[in-house]
């Protein structure tokens, strides 16, 4: 199988939807002589951020909680780190949502960690929360591209995961799931502010199994059509995430497939985050 030699994009079961605790996923890395990993867990989501239907419909729950992050996690990073550091480069990071009214918030994070991954798995519109699976379309689109926008822009975010998620169930005029006038501006608005905030853009390997859990003969994302907008861009920052929910996914049969998806948009990746 094929791997990548350096992968910024890891959970662990302590967001309660992934398998393995860090160690193990250092060790995978290790044994596959990967030169880099970075840790990334999904961070916690205070219940007062939202209401507590839109907790629910976000699915909040499956991260970890506050008291996990400042208890289990940091400590944990530490351990593996003072354990593997010697093997292998080891940055300490989380994955998070971004609500512009919480910035203080992520900054707390940002400033015990090495480096924050930005993921819109949610986004505010119409002062409302909208899910990124399951509720853009072309009326509020641009909206998610504000939310990453004004992320970005904060300059707390090393990388965006996922960026082409709001394709994911995305619906345009006519109800089809087409890459179309706004989600073309969207995704121009993403990559733009990427570009000045110098934040890297992911191609997400997890996207594969997701698709296949929705049963689509299409990939879901990544989104072929915004990567070849990307492509136009030349200070555009690409790097490839396994998104490992269990330490096998590192050198899965997926990350062969997004190789393949570089290749064939002879895409231009970076090798490693610099920090
Ligand atoms: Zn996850
Ligand atoms: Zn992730």
């Amino acid at each position: 199988m094929s791997f990548i030699k350096c992968n910024y994009h890891t959970h662990n079961r302590l967001c309660n939807h992934a398998t393995g605790e860090s160690k193990d996923y250092v060790l995978k890395a290790i044994s596959l002589g990967m030169e880099e990993i970075g840790l990334s867990d999904h961070g916690p989501i205070p219940t007062s951020f939202m209401s507590y239907q839109e907790y629910k419909d976000n699915l909040c729950y499956r991260f970890m909680s506050l008291d996990v992050f400042e208890h289990i996690y940091l400590k944990e990073l530490d351990d593996v780190i003072e354990e593997y550091g010697d093997k292998i480069k080891i940055y300490r990071g989380l994955e998070v949502e971004y609500l512009p009214y919480e910035k203080e918030f992520y900054e707390m994070l940002h400033n015990k960690l090495d480096y924050l991954n930005l993921g819109i798995h949610y986004f505010v519109s119409n002062g409302k929360i909208h899910n990124s699976y399951s509720h853009v379309t072309y009326e509020n689109v641009l909206d998610y591209a504000k939310n990453a926008v004004e992320a970005m822009n904060t300059g707390l975010f090393k990388t965006l995961v996922h960026p082409d998620l709001f394709m994911f169930s995305y619906e345009n005029i006519n109800g089809e799931r087409k890459f179309d006038e706004a989600a073309t501006e969207a995704s121009k608005m993403i990559i733009e502010a990427a570009i000045r905030n110098n934040v890297y853009l992911e191609i997400n390997c997890n996207g594969l199994a997701n698709s296949r859990k929705y049963d689509s003969d299409d990939w879901l994302y990544p989104y072929h059509e915004f990567w070849k907008l990307v492509k136009t861009y030349k200070d555009a920052k690409i790097i490839i995430g396994v998104d490992a929910h269990r330490p096998e996914a590192l050198d899965s049969e997926d990350v062969e497939k997004i190789l393949g998806f570089v290749k064939k948009l002879d895409l231009n990746v970076c090798h490693k985050i610099e920090f």
